[in-house]
């Protein structure tokens, strides 16, 4: 089932998620859930606090379903490495129509536990690097504009404002 993914400014996004303590049905509808969601939007990342639900759980596809290896469903993750550096646009499903230049290490290092509660170590580079590191910030309650400074991120919050005001978000 799609999910209604949540906007800029709803409290639910910006709030941070608690781990992940059953892998029971509700789980497995809620990663199958954000799976389709993910990719009907269409996005190579989603998290489970834009659909609304604060858990620490994670969908990321840079193939967007072209390639079935490509997925990779990450629950209770963690940081264990990240180096290097890279600067490249970044957009994000909640807040559609905007983009911006982000800096990211370029490669990360997750650990955490796959859908089933098994261990999963998982090494990224360049575009898979940044959308772990996207996620990892919305399970946080975290978004890129909160990463972004000065006029840059006044700019993106002013035009969100005037849309909202308009009803248009
Ligand atoms: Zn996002």
């Amino acid at each position: 089932m799609i999910r209604p993914i949540l906007r800029y400014g709803d409290s639910l996004l910006h709030q941070p998620a608690a781990p992940v303590e059953a892998f029971d049905d509700g789980l497995q509808r809620l990663i199958d859930d954000m799976i389709e969601t993910m990719y009907a939007a269409p996005g190579i990342g989603l998290a489970a606090t834009q659909v609304g639900v604060r858990a620490r759980v994670f969908v990321a596809d840079t193939t967007v379903g072209r390639d079935r290896k490509g997925l990779i469903v990450m629950v209770n993750p963690a940081f264990v490495e990240r180096d290097g550096m890279q600067l490249e646009e970044e957009g994000c499903l909640s807040i559609p129509g905007f983009n911006a230049t982000v800096v990211r290490p370029s490669r990360a290092v997750l650990r955490g536990l796959d859908r089933h509660g098994e261990e999963q170590t998982v090494e990224a580079k360049g575009l898979l690097a940044r959308a772990f590191q996207h996620e990892m910030d919305h399970l946080e309650g975290m978004v890129f504009v909160d990463r972004l400074r000065g006029i840059k991120r006044d700019l993106i919050v002013r035009r969100i404002q005037k849309l909202k005001r308009g009803g248009k978000w």
